[in-house]
């Protein structure tokens, strides 16, 4: 159990595969509102800050430990060093697998780090075991669960380190920003936006219901609606199947491609001073 970005050791390429891919949807949402906006492009800050892996040297929590396999580790950095090109950081943003006592993840504003914990992977572990027969699918699904909460607490950083104005629920804000990411477009992005949202169906009403990273949000089903909402209103045309009775009504799918515009627009607004030409 010591590969927790990576569920099958040999397929390190592929987990560092899937962070760029992801990171590509980043810069292929992002770049688009800075075309001609000459006036934001010369306000930017000088982003003294970057994505660094390991604990924050002004972690106060001394009962979470790093717990990270060089697998994950080299995969972090891939993703640092791929998000590093993209969002101009004021302070230095730490990134690590913990063990925490807790199956969770979340982002400390204090030390200012992403917090991944080995028992929130261990039990998508044994959630998707029991969703899926095929290992290959459950160990895919562990792993886009993972990074769908990685971009989530990655979201929930960002509006804390640029203060960013948030209408609504920050938790949905979050969930939103994580789905536009990892649903670039590709197959593989929307088979991962699917994983990821299945996540919420795997976890809800279950033991973890009560614990700080699950209990602050929206019901599992409900987030697993308005992610799949997403990707449906990203291209209806693409994902048609998605609407039914089980998956998508189709009274929701009606307002998705709407929601999904006015989503990307302000994600992309809200982000847009922050990105790196
Ligand atoms: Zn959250």
């Amino acid at each position: 159990m010591k590969h927790y970005f990576i569920s099958r050791p040999a397929a390190l390429p592929v987990a560092l595969m899937v962070a760029t891919f992801m990171i590509v949807g980043v810069l292929g949402i992002y770049m688009l509102p800075l075309v001609g906006d000459v006036t934001r492009a010369q306000a930017k800050p000088a982003g003294k800050g970057s994505f660094k892996v390991g604990a924050s040297p002004r972690r106060s929590d001394k009962s979470i430990k790093v717990n990270m396999s060089a697998e994950d580790r080299q995969a972090l950095q891939e993703l640092a060093a791929e998000m590093n090109k993209v969002f101009a950081l004021p302070q230095d943003v730490y990134l690590s697998v913990n063990n925490c006592g807790v199956a969770n993840a979340f982002y400390d504003p204090n030390s200012r780090e992403i917090i991944m914990c080995t028992e929130l992977i261990e039990y998508f572990e044994k959630a998707f075991a029991k969703e899926f027969e095929d290992k290959e699918e459950a160990a895919q699904a562990v792993e886009d669960s993972t990074m769908f909460v990685f971009f989530h607490e990655l979201g929930h950083a960002l509006i804390d380190i640029y203060d960013l104005p948030v209408t609504g629920r920050e938790e949905d804000a979050v969930d939103q920003l994580a789905a536009l990411i990892v649903a670039d477009g590709s197959e593989e992005g929307a088979a991962s936006v699917f994983n990821g949202a299945m996540a919420f169906t795997v976890l809800d009403g279950d033991e973890l219901h009560e614990s700080a990273f699950w209990g602050e949000h929206s019901m599992g089903l409900q987030r697993f609606f308005n992610i799949i909402c997403m990707l449906y209103g990203q291209d209806p045309e693409a994902h048609k199947d998605l609407v039914n009775e089980e998956v998508l009504p189709k009274a929701r799918a009606q307002r998705c491609p709407s929601e999904y515009q006015r989503i990307e627009k302000a994600w992309g607004t809200l982000l847009s001073p922050h990105i790196k030409n």
